[in-house]
C-alpha cells in the first residue's frame, strides 16, 4: 500500500508514524512517504492532509501543483483524511477563510475555520465513535467547527453532542489530531477504505 501524506506544512511526521502503526496492525505492508510533488501522486493508494494552518497547506498545495490533481483523485474515489486544517481543505465550505484560499471542495460539510477563538484554543475531551464503543481522546489545537453536514457525509465521531468528524465514501474528516495519540484505531479505519 502506498500512502502519502501532503508535506508542505504541519504535522507530517506524526501521521506517518500513525499510519506506519496502523498498517503494521492491520498486517499490511507499504510505504508512508511526504507527499510534495504532483509525480509522487502515480499509484498511491491513499492521502492524509494533516493540520497545520490551512492558508498556507492550500497556497504550497496550488504552487506545487497538488491542489487540482488531489482534488481529481478525491472526486474519483481515492480515500483521502484530513485532520484538522486537513478538514478545512476537504470542505465544500468554509467560514473565516481568507479571500485566496483555495479547498479541495470533496466533502459535504460546511466549517467554522476558528471557531473556539483564543481562550478555549486547544483542549482534550473523550470522543464517541460510530464505529467503537471504547471511548477516543479528542486533542483539539485551534480546532474548526463543523457546522453543518449535508448531502452525503454521515458523523462519524461526536465531542458530547456534537459532530468532530465525518466520513463520506473515502473520505474522512476530523477537527481533532489522532496523530497526537498512541490510539491507531482512526487511521486503521481510514486505510481499510484503501485495501
Ligand atoms: N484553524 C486552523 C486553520 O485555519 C487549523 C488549526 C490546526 O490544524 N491545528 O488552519
Amino acid at each position: 500500500m502506498k500512502v502519502g501524506v501532503i508535506g508542505v506544512q504541519g504535522a507530517v511526521s506524526e501521521h506517518i508514524e500513525a499510519a506506519k502503526k496502523a498498517m503494521e496492525k492491520l498486517g499490511v505492508s507499504g510505504k508512508v512517504f511526504w507527499l510534495k510533488k504532483p509525480e509522487q501522486l502515480e499509484s498511491i493508494d491513499a492521502i492524509i492532509i494533516p493540520g497545520g494552518e490551512s492558508t498556507t497547506i492550500s497556497r504550497l498545495m496550488v504552487k506545487n501543483g497538488l491542489l487540482d490533481k488531489v482534488r481529481e483523485l478525491g472526486e474519483s474515489g481515492l480515500p483521502i483524511i484530513g485532520t484538522c486544517a486537513g478538514l478545512i481543505m476537504l470542505a465544500k465550505e468554509v467560514d473565516g477563510a481568507i479571500e485566496e484560499q483555495r479547498f479541495l471542495e470533496l466533502l459535504d460539510i460546511k466549517v467554522n475555520r476558528n471557531a473556539y477563538g483564543r481562550q478555549v484554543d486547544s483542549f482534550e475531551a473523550p470522543l464517541r465513535l460510530t464505529f467503537d464503543e471504547e471511548p477516543f481522546l479528542g486533542v483539539f489545537i485551534r480546532a474548526p467547527r463543523i457546522v453543518e453536514v449535508f448531502g452525503k457525509a454521515k458523523p462519524l465521531a461526536y465531542c458530547r453532542n456534537e459532530v468532530v468528524g465525518v466520513e463520506q465514501d473515502g473520505l474522512i474528516g476530523l477537527t481533532f489530531h489522532p496523530e497526537l495519540t498512541d490510539d491507531t484505531r482512526l487511521h486503521e479505519y481510514f486505510l481499510r477504505k484503501a485495501l
